[in-house]
């Protein structure tokens, strides 16, 4: 066998799995915000040969980015897409990387990003706050472009994976409510962050979209890590008819969703997770 960036990759062949890992050349994918989690995902689909990767993010490198990866002293104060576009295309030359340097909830960018999004074959997220999550998850649903959801809570400790195939499986609103030490509704960023914990995260992204893509394994559902006692708990999800974004009635459904699961299992779920 030739020997070439990949040939490590397609030996997972010979432990009995048939995934054609060249067919990730095939896919285009976007990671909507670049920082914790969305530059360790960013590298490990370069890394992976995904076809076309497409990142978001209006922000700026700043100095308390620097506990993240990727990022370096020296960009502090220039775009995040431009410098993880430039490493990306380093780190893989196969990968055609293109930029948005969008804040995606932006009015002005609506349309543009509605056409960029609708022909990718997944999007990753990556943001840190519940406005541009909700948004995002909405744009994702009602595009019908499957989407990983993903997030830490506050402290920088624990944090979900949620992957959405929309009107298939339960989108991030009809969770909303378990996500309950996320970033507040005021969208103010998190406080706290832990490269370690961003990178696991990621990676599960990363795992799910492979699966996803390349058709092998089964994909979780939502799992919930905690580090400090370093348990997984992979929660299943149900979609609920009465969400705003993917319900029944949701395109003429104005009015908030009930809680699909009570505040009593949502405290059971935390109360596992510390066993
Ligand atoms: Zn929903």
């Amino acid at each position: 066998m030739t020997k070439n960036r990949y040939t490590r990759l397609n030996a997972i062949k010979e432990f009995g799995y048939d995934i054609t890992w060249d067919d990730l050349k095939r896919y285009h994918i976007g990671i909507v915000g670049v920082g914790g989690l969305g530059c360790v995902s960013a590298e490990m689909a370069a890394r992976c040969g995904i076809g076309k990767l497409s990142l978001f993010d209006f922000d700026t490198v700043d100095i308390v980015n620097l506990n993240r990866s990727m990022f370096k002293e020296k960009h502090i104060g220039q775009s995040k897409v431009k410098i993880a576009s430039k490493i990306l295309k380093k780190i893989n030359p196969d990968v055609e990387v293109y930029n948005f340097e969008n804040d995606i909830m932006n009015p002005n960018f609506e349309s543009d990003f509605e056409k960029e999004i609708s022909h990718m074959d997944i999007v990753l997220n990556g943001l840190d706050n519940i406005p541009a999550r909700e948004y995002l998850n909405a744009k994702c649903v009602r595009l019908r472009v499957p989407y990983i959801d993903a997030g830490a809570s506050r402290s920088g400790l624990s944090g979900y994976v949620h992957p959405v195939i929309p009107y298939k499986t339960a989108c991030a609103k009809c969770m909303s409510i378990i996500a309950i030490d996320i970033p507040d509704e005021r969208g103010d960023p998190c406080v706290a962050s832990l490269p370690s914990t961003m990178a696991i995260l990621a990676s599960i992204q990363i795992q799910e979209m492979l699966k996803y893509l390349l058709k092998f394994g089964e994909m979780i559902d939502y799992l919930m890590y905690d580090m400090i006692t370093g348990k997984f708990l992979n929660y299943e999800t149900k979609r609920d008819k009465n969400c705003p974004i993917c319900g029944i009635k949701s395109q003429n459904n104005k009015k908030l969703m009930k809680p699909k699961i009570s505040r009593g299992e949502i405290d059971d779920l935390i109360d596992k997770l510390k066993e």
